[in-house]
């Protein structure tokens, strides 16, 4: 049988990878720290890595490895791994990879949380060069002997600038260098992260995955391009078995199990079902997100549109290649110097003031005074946020009622 569809995938996965008991087509959440076994043997043959199983719910548990089964599957990774969030997955991942001495190349547009970890990190020891990641000559030059990783979102926020992905795994597999992907912004079915040749794909469940705004999570997915025998960062004691898994293990015994910031049971179960819609609410929301920044782009009281799906986007080539099923939902706008941002946002209607995006509800917000106000003006610049920029995470509302309530606030100001 060829393979199944993404949407046909995510809707039956749980009963299909999972199987839960007694016909359920759900996996029900469990909510056992501890797990008893048969015999003491057991016990050592699980903690020894012997046989496969849950000793303690920090590490592992029924109701996260479903989940795990599930987005390794819709990745088409060899392995997943959930945290309580996103930052979770992100710091666990680098801590637990990188040590003090070691290189990193960085895109120098990111989610304003990673960039203060990144900061953490060279208080570490870790160096890290933040370069244009829109050019992968950038990334080449940036490299150095030590050099171990490239990290990179693949659609920035809020400016939308969109890494080359595919340029930059092409050079990552020639240099046999790790490359981190977080693919948060486009996640499947918009961008195929293993198809780009990233070796681990990070996902901020919380977003458009759940995408409700009821929970938290992260996950990090291993999509089997590495080869972890050339990373020289793995502990003897984590280089067994298969080793196309050497990289994850490290991850969950370092990052997962001794930091300890692990996806609660009943998370993992609201975050499988949000995922359900995931195809459908990002087809949606990507289609909302094109007519809007269409209307926005044509209004006088509009100076800029930040949107990879215009015309006009410095990037739009690029996003045409690797966002074949939509150019994402989150767009950015400058309103004309004449109105105060501030002013602006209070006039939506529909529209929620609100820091948070992948929601099914439309929501906007000044940037440079919230979110990246900790960053200062010099890095806001170097990141070409504008003073003045609002930033919309697109919904899936009717389009023709997104647009009236974009089109009166800014009638209100003609
Ligand atoms: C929100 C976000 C994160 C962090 O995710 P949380 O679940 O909120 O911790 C990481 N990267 C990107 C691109 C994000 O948008």
């Amino acid at each position: 049988m060829t393979k199944q569809g993404f949407t046909t995938r995510q809707v039956h996965a749980d009963r299909r990878l999972n199987k839960p008991q007694s016909g359920a087509v759900h996996t029900s959440t469990s909510n056992s720290v501890l797990f008893e076994f048969e015999d003491a043997q057991g016990i050592i043959d699980v903690f020894q890595g012997k046989v496969p199983g849950h000793v303690y719910s920090r590490s592992s548990s029924p109701s996260v490895s479903a989940l795990q089964e599930i987005i390794n599957d819709l990745e088409g990774g060899v392995g997943a791994l959930c945290f309580a969030t996103g930052m979770a997955a992100i710091s666990a991942t680098f801590l637990s990879l990188f040590r003090h001495g070691d290189h990193l190349i960085v895109s120098q547009f990111l989610f304003g949380n990673t960039r203060s970890l990144m900061n953490t990190l060279m208080d570490f020891g870790v160096q890290i060069s933040f370069v244009d990641v829109t050019d992968v000559q950038c990334v080449k030059q940036a490299y150095q002997p030590n050099t171990r990783a490239v990290f990179t979102e693949t659609v920035a926020n809020p400016v939308t600038q969109v890494a080359d992905v595919q340029a930059i795994g092409r050079y990552c597999e020639e240099r046999g260098l790790l490359l981190i992907v977080d693919n948060t912004m486009t996640p499947p079915p918009l961008l195929s992260a293993k198809n780009m040749k990233a070796s681990l794909v990070v996902n901020s469940l919380t977003k458009y995955i759940a995408g409700h705004g009821n929970v938290l999570g992260g996950v990090i997915v291993d999509t089997g391009n590495f080869d972890w025998r050339s990373f020289s960062n793995i502990a003897p004691g984590y280089q067994v078995g298969e080793p196309a898994q050497w990289g994850l293990t490290q991850i969950k015994k370092k990052g997962l199990r001794d930091m300890g910031a692990t996806l609660a049971p009943a998370s993992a179960h609201s975050i499988s079902i949000g995922l359900e819609t995931l195809a459908l609410r990002l087809q949606r929301s990507c289609t909302n997100a094109l007519r809007l920044a269409t209307f926005l782009e044509s209004h006088a009281k509009v100076k800029a549109v930040y949107y990879p799906g215009l015309a006009d986007h410095p990037q739009h080539f690029l996003a045409r290649e690797h966002l074949t099923g939509g150019y994402g939902a989150i767009l950015s706008l400058d309103v004309t110097d004449d109105i105060d941002p501030v002013e602006f946002l209070n006039q939506l209607k529909l529209v929620i003031c609100a820091t948070h995006l992948g929601d099914n509800r439309t929501l906007a917000l000044p940037v440079a005074a919230t979110i990246f106000h900790e960053n200062g003006p010099e890095e806001r610049a170097r990141m070409g946020i504008s003073e003045t920029m609002i930033r919309v995470s697109v919904g899936i509302e009717d389009t023709d009622d997104l647009v009236a309530d974009f089109a009166q606030a800014l009638d209100f100001f003609a």
